[in-house]
């Protein structure tokens, strides 16, 4: 069997306070690459907080998180950056495009602390930004500044940056909550897209048509997590 791309043995976090709030119970989950995993619940249930662990920007307060087989409980914080960088890529509601580049180069900045440096660099960050560019469906709109895309496209730059480095996992929160039905339905179309193309996806959202998108559902009620449905 291959290697979890996440593993949770019995993580939890519990925000010191006061008072002290349990926001994660301890809890294990192993989601395997290629694997689609929605996450649901209400507002206040725990699901930020599963999301800053899994996405390593928060260390649980008890458990070990194992990334693609390593070890993230002992890291330094810079290699925890570091493997953040390389194996996650993240898209977020809100697109975080900056407003004055094209979508490649958007995109292309996204690697300018992995790939080599230097002109070979250069050249090899715009053709990838123009590959992962194409993935989503993009390849007419490479030199388009963000404000001359409409949201759905946005978030379709926003995915082909978090694509880019070549992640092992797609970790989204909520990217769907800013786009109109009709839009929405077309990123998440896109993303069934790149999972069936092999990519392990982690989409937390409040939304139960959304959830139902994933191959599993796990649901956070009050920081417990529990498998919901897997197809
Ligand atoms: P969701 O994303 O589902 O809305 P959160 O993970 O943000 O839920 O919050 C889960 C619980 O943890 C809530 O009760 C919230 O008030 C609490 N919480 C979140 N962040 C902190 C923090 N930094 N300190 C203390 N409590 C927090």
């Amino acid at each position: 069997m291959s290697t979890p791309v996440i593993e949770f043995r019995r993580v939890g976090l519990t925000y010191p306070g006061p008072p002290p709030v349990t926001a994660l119970q301890p809890c294990d989950l192993s989601v395997a690459p290629g694997d689609y995993l929605t996450v649901t619940g209400p507002s206040g249930s725990g699901k930020s907080t599963f999301l800053n662990l899994v996405g390593l920007l928060d260390t649980p307060t008890t458990g070990r998180y194992l990334l693609d087989g390593i070890d993230t409980s002992a890291l330094p914080d810079g290699d925890r950056t570091a493997l953040r960088g390389r194996r996650i890529g993240f898209v977020f509601q809100s697109f975080h495009l900056l407003p004055h580049r094209s979508a490649a180069e958007n995109v292309a900045l996204a690697l300018l602390y992995t790939a080599s440096r230097g002109r070979r660099g250069a050249a090899e960050r715009r053709e990838r930004a123009r590959a992962a560019l194409v993935q989503v469906g993009l390849g007419h709109r490479l030199d388009a500044l963000p404000t001359r895309l409409s949201g759905g496209e946005r978030q379709r730059v926003a995915i082909a940056r978090a694509l880019v480095g070549r992640p092992s996992l797609l970790l989204c929160d909520e990217p769907t909550g800013n786009l109109d039905s009709t839009t929405a339905e077309s990123v998440l179309a896109l993303l069934d897209d790149l999972h069936a193309e092999g990519l392990t996806v982690l989409l937390i959202t409040h939304d139960p048509q959304v959830a139902a998108r994933g191959r599993r559902t796990v649901a956070i009620r009050d920081g417990v997590l529990r498998e919901v449905a897997a197809a």
